[in-house]
């Protein structure tokens, strides 16, 4: 039986995130809604990462909305909770940092995470290198897309060790698309 207040909750935040990404596309051929993303995201925590927190969940629904929209993490916070709130703050890249520097810290910053965000950080990787295999950012060479899956699992090295099922899931991901990549 479903608890009718988490499907509640759970829904609210697909409709905020959909609003908040509602222009947004991926960087894909097709130029696919953003919202695909986080919405994948959080299929592949409950689905292939046996989770079933709710705060996790919906911080996975909502973890590039403050980093890629119009949303600070205290709306985030008087919405959602601050469970939720504090669970998206720490996936999320501070955007006033070069680029290069904001993907060192995500290496350096992850193996600090909490056992929550790191769940989810993973969950984020699986994601993004599965569509690197499936629908790629236009434009990208084999090259920045193997540099891609290298730092991806750089990351998620740091991240290893709270959900094994989960890291298993991402080493399947990680090797496939580095094949699908060398082939
Ligand atoms: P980005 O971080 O800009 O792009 C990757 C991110 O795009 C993913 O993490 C994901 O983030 C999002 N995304 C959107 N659509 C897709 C999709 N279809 N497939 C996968 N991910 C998608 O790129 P880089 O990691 O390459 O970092 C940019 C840096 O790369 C720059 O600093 C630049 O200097 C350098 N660069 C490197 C080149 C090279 O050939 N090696 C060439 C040019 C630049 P999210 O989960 O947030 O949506
Ligand atoms: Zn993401």
């Amino acid at each position: 039986m479903i608890d009718p207040m988490n499907v509640k909750r759970l829904l609210q935040a697909i409709e905020f995130a959909a609003e908040r990404h509602t222009s947004q596309r991926r960087k894909d051929a097709e130029h696919s809604p953003y919202i695909n993303h986080p919405i994948a995201v959080a299929a592949v925590l409950a689905v292939e990462g046996g989770v079933e927190d709710e705060a996790l969940l919906l911080a996975a629904v909502l973890h590039d909305t403050v980093e890629d929209t119009r949303t600070s993490i205290e709306e985030i916070e008087e919405r959602f909770g601050a469970e939720v709130a504090g669970l998206v703050g720490e996936v999320t890249d501070d955007k006033s940092l070069p680029k290069m520097e904001r993907k060192r810290l995500q290496v350096e910053h992850a193996p600090h995470a909490s056992a929550r965000a790191k769940q989810l950080k993973i969950a984020d990787k699986i994601c993004n290198l599965r569509d690197m295999a499936i629908s790629p950012p236009v434009g990208w060479s084999v090259e920045r897309m193997l540099e891609y899956v290298r730092w991806a699992r750089a990351v998620v090295e740091g991240c290893r060790g709270v959900n094994p099922q989960f890291d298993a899931v991402f080493d399947l991901a990680a090797d496939e698309a580095r094949r699908n990549l060398s082939s």
